[in-house]
């Protein structure tokens, strides 16, 4: 019974017009110890009889049997398990010492470091059992490899022109070592040196263009066939390789590295912009001292006869009418509007210099005592005593001059009233000292004079006309007393809230009922849509961007552990011949792509808190809002810790899919092309 059975094995490529056969179908069979030789002249086919042999091939068609046992029905590979290879240019594992290059197929099988000393010294390698592979001489690497293949104990050793790279003398030894190993196993090796083979080989196989010619001499053997032997297998090895392969690529998974923590950073800081930027200027919206005050009207529909058009007007509400219809936003006050006589936008001139229209508001606590008291930036607060101060906004003070501090600006807005037949020109004139100037939310803010509601009303008490019949009355009166549709009522009143909080509401009232008859007016309000959609078209815009990163990223790390997969195939190929499983190369990869992708994902998170400040300060000076980033690290959509738990997911992900879908693809690699000797 043979130990190794090849049935009718070929192996061909095809060419233009058919086949070409590097080996013709051939029959051969190997007892259990013997030093066979295959010889033949180069480009005979004598590689290809081993690679089919072993297994690193695989035959067109036609079976090699080992005990027996078919190849498709045996557990794992020859090579690595019963049989060793040995290269003619020794595809040692360079950087490790000779005694790691050949305790590494132990170790794969959880043997530790076996014999792999005694074998070394047995070849009379005692000197070099430390030194670096790569500083040996071509006999010295090749009895190092023969060691390796001897340290798993094998049935078989492959051996493919082992003395081709070697001179003469060299060669004597390795073909010794050879001889002696074959007295108790099968050494099947390839040669085409003719001189060697007649003196040390027992059995002499000819190969010529692919076919056997002549198979001569013979090998006595016992029958008694090697007991099956169980494999263990161990990983604790792979550490050392992933190691070796992050070394081997320091340079380029340093710079992936960077590029990770680059871009997970920007996935963080952008998403924290995102989570962030709308709650804080809804914040920083606050500092605007016209934020508690609105302005209603009411829309009047008028049916026109005969027509298919309605006219719509607008009204003057009661304020019970707006109370109602406002009843969740809770307290307010609802005041007369006194527009008619002091406009929104008016010019006002300092000493003899006339400005441009400006805006005008009226508020309900020029003493800033219950809002806006930390606005304040220069000056004080005024005293509210009479309709004789104001305070500005940093806009007005920037567009006009700071010198204007302190100054008063004289303000005039004059109108003609028609009192039954009697028309009379009313001139409004007062002069207000600016007390103090406040800054306020700075996006889309417009130069702003306040003046106090209160005073201002008390002032136009006291503007005293004669009405139709000659009776003393007031521009407050006339204002007070207006009809809905009267224009000195302005068509709307004033709203004046007292808690930033109801400002929420009404913002939502307002955007709940965009047609109803009641239409409050809010400058707050106008700002807050108008950041809402820059908002929106900034953070989907921002969205689109991070997403291209994203694809960048994982193209980076992709292409990171590919070129890392194909900057290590021979060795994969190595240690595949070696015994090393699929899995097991693979995990290798896995490591170092999981390694960058996670390392930098956790490098970015642990930055992230400090980039966010610096970056929120950079903000907070050019726009002027504080905390505009603001990762949600302890808790997002209710859930706790979701962000690092997403970000570390996903960096996870990656790295074992970037690594993962390139060995995929690499897969059909055939470790014989990597490992071919040239
Ligand atoms: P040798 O006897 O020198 O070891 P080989 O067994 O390596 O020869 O090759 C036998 C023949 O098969 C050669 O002619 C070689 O060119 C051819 N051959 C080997 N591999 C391939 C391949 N992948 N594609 C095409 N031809 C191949
Ligand atoms: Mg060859």
């Amino acid at each position: 019974m043979p130990l190794l059975l090849a049935k009718k094995i070929y192996k061909r490529y095809p060419i233009s017009g058919g086949y070409f056969y590097a080996l013709r179908p051939c029959s051969v069979s190997f007892p259990s110890r013997g030093l066979v030789a295959i010889k033949g002249k180069s480009g005979s086919g004598k590689s290809t009889l081993l690679h089919l042999l072993s297994g690193i091939e695989k035959a067109d068609g036609g079976e090699v049997y080992y005990q027996q046992c078919p190849r498709k029905q045996r557990k794992h590979p020859l090579l690595g398990y019963e049989a060793s290879i040995v290269f003619q240019h020794y595809n040692l594992i360079e950087g490790e010492s000779a005694l790691y290059n050949v305790c590494l197929p132990l170790l794969m099988r959880g043997k530790g470091r076996g014999n792999a000393k005694k074998i070394l010294v047995d070849l009379g390698l005692n000197k070099l059992i430390h030194k670096d592979v790569r500083l040996l001489s071509g006999g010295e690497k090749q009895r190092v490899a023969i060691a390796r293949a001897l340290a798993s104990d094998p049935t078989i050793i492959f051996a493919d022109e082992p003395t081709g790279a070697l001179d003469e003398v060299n060669s004597e030894t390795v073909m010794q070592t050879l001889r002696q190993i074959a007295s108790s196993r099968l050494v099947l090796m390839v040669s085409h040196n003719e001189d060697l083979i007649a003196r040390y080989a027992e059995r002499v196989i000819e190969i010529v263009d692919g076919s056997i010619i002549a198979d001569q001499g013979s090998v006595q053997a016992k029958d008694s066939h090697p007991k099956e032997k169980k494999y263990a297998h161990r990983r604790s090895w792979i550490g050392r390789f992933i190691l070796r392969n992050i070394k081997r690529n320091a340079f380029k998974d340093a710079m992936c590295f960077l590029s990770g923590v680059i871009g997970f950073s920007a996935l963080l800081l952008s998403f924290g912009f995102l989570v962030g930027n709308m709650p804080a200027m809804e914040a920083e919206m606050t500092h605007s001292l016209c934020y508690l005050s609105a302005t209603v009207a009411k829309k009047s529909i008028i049916e026109i006869p005969g027509s298919a058009f309605t006219l719509v007007k607008q009204v003057r509400p009661e304020a019970d009418e707006v109370r109602e219809v406002l009843t969740e936003i809770g307290e307010f006050d609802v005041a007369d509007d006194y527009g008619y006589f002091l406009p929104s936008s008016m010019t006002f001139r300092v000493g003899e210099d006339v400005f441009e229209p400006t805006s005008f508001q009226g508020i309900f606590d020029i003493t800033l005592q219950e809002h806006g008291k930390d606005m304040l930036f220069e000056g004080e607060f005024p005293r509210g005593a009479g309709f004789n101060e104001c305070v500005v906004n940093k806009e007005f003070l920037d567009h006009f001059g700071a010198d204007l501090l302190g100054k008063t600006i004289n303000i005039a807005s004059r109108s003609v009233l028609t009192i039954g037949s009697k028309q009379q020109e009313v001139f409004v004139e007062a002069g207000l000292r600016i007390a103090g100037a406040v800054r306020e939310f700075g996006f889309l803010n417009v130069p702003r004079v306040y003046y106090s509601f209160h005073q201002a009303r008390n002032y136009l008490h006291d503007y005293k006309i004669e009405d139709e019949n000659g009776d003393e009355t007031s521009l407050a009166e006339l204002v007070e007393g207006a009809e809905p549709d009267g224009i000195w009522g302005n068509y709307s009143r004033q709203l004046f809230f007292h808690d930033v909080a109801q400002i929420d509401s009404l913002f939502s009232w307002i955007k709940e009922h965009p047609s109803s008859d009641i239409e409050v007016n809010s400058i707050s309000y106008g700002l807050h849509e108008s950041f809402s959609s820059l908002s929106l078209a900034f953070t989907s815009s921002l969205g689109l961007f991070v997403g291209i990163a994203l694809i960048g990223l994982c193209l980076i790390l992709g292409m990171a552990s590919y070129s890392s997969f194909i900057a290590g195939k021979k060795e994969n190929a190595i240690l595949t011949v070696l015994g090393a499983r699929g899995k097991d190369v693979v995990a290798i990869y896995m490591f170092e792509a999981t390694f960058l992708c996670l390392g930098s994902a956790i490098v970015a998170f642990c930055l992230s808190p400090l980039l966010q400040w610096i970056l929120n300060l950079f903000l907070k000076g050019q726009f002027d809002v504080m905390g505009l980033i603001n990762i949600p690290y302890e808790a997002y959509l209710g859930v706790r810790f979701l962000v690092p738990i997403a970000l570390f997911g996903f960096a996870l992900a990656l790295g074992l899919l970037s690594s993962f879908v390139p060995m995929r693809i690499g897969k059909k690699m055939a470790i014989v092309e990597e490992l071919r000797d040239e």
